[in-house]
């Protein structure tokens, strides 16, 4: 992508409504606009971010034997009263009438429709296990909006829905997802610390959230020090491995994590202090087990292989990706800007032209744009007609990993310097050297 034809527009000034770190961010790159209050667009480069997020997301979600669907965010209410959440969901649930005045809503959530999907074709327990999931923007009227997309109205969810015969069965399909998120988190840079989560009224302890670390977040969150020791389930992983699956789900939840919510004081004071972690939290995933809550009312049920007729036993598993994005910038950030993970890089190099029209420099960057082009890279050149302290101003804000710098001095003897955006470390080499380098 040549810059002087992008539309990446940045702003100079930090804007003034935003609180924290990766919302002034996001604004300054040019990566997000705020269109009504919580209710955001995704600008190009933002849009590239967020598409590499849901990329593996969805790798990771396939793998673990998850399949992908995509259900409307238009719903009609009468799937709703018949869980009964149509009147127990509160303010949260945008409400909208059609013009025949029948009462639909932008779903907030999906439980109940892909129990409508299941009850409509599965019959037998032959067809289960099944994990179906979509990733489509929901709406909930939040009280507070803020953050930017960290907490917005409308935003974008990666949401599973999985269907056992059994209680067992379900506690598996669980510890997949349990195992996938691991996964899922770790491609994208982050430490995410499942912890125990409230299940509500329903009880149970099949619940946990996925909290990363920072000091910006909205969750209190206390735990154990042991998690950064642990491993990530490797990508080989045998998601039907009963026993195999039980190990991870069994080391990662044996020592103390907890929100707020759930925190038990005694037990977290029976941690040697210095082993304590008592900070802040984002919460990026969400994991629950809930049985028969929905397959009930609704009717959702199989034969099983007593010949008899089974409400299945469900769960569902959520992701925001659009949270995701501000959480890996507050994880990943210095005074100049962003520093992505390579894996969600809008750009995996950036070519600064330092003297756009000097003819030695624009041969040489074309030559190496063409290169990183050929070998598959997600290239951005900076051919503005610009001053070079603007390029690299804008390089470093927008948290491009490697950038390689094109001057008139270095190129006049063949060669250009490649820093590194997160080391700040530079080194000077000729053209093929970085193509050699980059590539390889
Ligand atoms: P929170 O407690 O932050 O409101 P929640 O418990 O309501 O979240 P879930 O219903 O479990 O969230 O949704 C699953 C995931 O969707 C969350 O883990 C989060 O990543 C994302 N998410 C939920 N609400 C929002 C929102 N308003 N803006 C952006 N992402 C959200
Ligand atoms: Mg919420």
């Amino acid at each position: 992508m040549r810059l002087s034809r992008y539309f990446m527009p940045i702003l100079k000034e930090n804007p003034k409504e935003a609180e924290i770190v990766s919302h002034r961010l996001m604004l300054r790159a040019g990566m997000i606009r705020q269109q009504s209050q919580g209710i955001y667009s995704w600008l190009p480069l933002g849009k590239r971010v967020l598409d590499k997020v849901n990329a593996i997301v969805r790798e990771e979600q396939n793998r673990a034997g998850a399949i992908e669907l995509s259900m409307p965010t238009l719903q009609s209410a009468e799937l709703w009263q018949e869980s009964g959440r149509y009147d127990a969901y509160g303010k949260e649930m945008l409400r909208i009438r059609d013009r025949q005045d029948r009462p639909m809503l932008y779903g907030p959530t999906n439980e109940e429709m892909v129990t409508d999907i299941f009850r409509s074709y599965v019959k037998s327990y032959k067809d289960l296990p099944l994990n179906l999931y979509h990733i489509q923007l929901k709406f909930r009227d939040e009280i507070r909006p803020r953050f930017g997309t960290m907490r917005s109205r409308e935003f974008l969810m990666k949401d599973a829905y999985s269907f056992d015969l059994t209680r067992e069965g379900a506690e598996h399909s669980y510890r997949k997802m349990f195992a996938a998120y691991l996964r899922t988190f770790s491609r994208l840079g982050l430490r995410a610390i499942p912890m125990r989560a409230d299940t509500g009224p329903i009880g149970g302890n099949l619940s946990h959230e996925f909290i990363i670390l920072a000091d910006t977040g909205e969750s209190e969150v206390f735990s154990h020090k042991d998690f950064v020791n642990f491993d990530i389930p490797s990508a080989d992983t045998d998601f039907d491995d009963v026993a195999g699956l039980q190990s991870i789900f069994d080391q990662w939840t044996s020592v103390y994590a907890a929100t707020s919510e759930m925190h038990d004081e005694a037990a977290f004071s029976a941690i040697p202090e210095a082993e304590r972690l008592s900070a802040r939290g984002i919460e990026v995933g969400h994991i629950f087990y809930f049985g028969e809550k929905y397959s009930e009312p609704m009717g959702a049920k199989v034969q099983g292989p007593d010949g008899k007729e089974h409400f299945v036993h469900m769960g569902s598993y959520g992701i925001g990706p659009t949270r995701l994005v501000p959480a890996i910038i507050e994880a990943s950030h210095d005074e100049n800007g962003i520093i992505w993970p390579a894996s969600v890089a809008p750009f995996d190099i950036v070519v600064i032209n330092m003297k756009s029209g000097d003819e030695a420099c624009d041969s040489a960057c074309e030559k190496l744009y063409s290169a990183f082009m050929k070998a598959g890279k997600d290239v951005l050149l900076d051919d503005r007609d610009d001053r070079a302290g603007t390029k690299f101003a804008t390089a470093d804000l927008i948290g491009v990993p490697v950038q390689v710098i094109v001057g008139p001095r270095s190129v006049a003897s063949g060669e250009v310097e490649v820093k590194d955006r997160k080391t700040g470390a530079r080194e000077t080499m000729t053209i093929e050297a970085a193509v050699n380098r980059l590539v390889g």
